[in-house]
């Protein structure tokens, strides 16, 4: 059976995304270098920052589901993306 979703979409880089996606992150995995940090702001969304020493979707309403995040980080503690219902976003985790 198949399930037909509205989304929200967001035009970056040249492609379309769809909103309604945060990155998960294993806290265990997580070794707080910055670099998922850093290219998020640097391409514009500002979804993940460092608390307690490992990083979180301290902004997933921003969250353009691009999974850049995923590739910046060495340890592999970004492997999934978890969907949310856009008219009731997550507060920061
Ligand atoms: S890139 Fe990976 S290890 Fe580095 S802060 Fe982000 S999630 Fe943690």
């Amino acid at each position: 059976m198949s399930k037909k979703l509205e989304v929200e979409t967001v035009e970056a880089f040249g492609r379309t995304f769809a909103k309604g996606n945060i990155p998960e992150i294993s806290p265990v995995r997580c070794m707080g270098c910055r670099n998922c940090v850093n290219l998020c702001r640097k391409l514009g969304p500002t979804v993940l920052d460092i608390v307690d020493g490992v990083a979180r979707p301290v902004h997933p309403e921003n969250c353009i589901s691009d999974g850049a995040c995923m590739v910046a980080c060495p340890t592999k503690a970004i492997f999934l993306m978890s969907r949310y219902d856009l008219s009731a976003p997550p507060a920061a985790l």
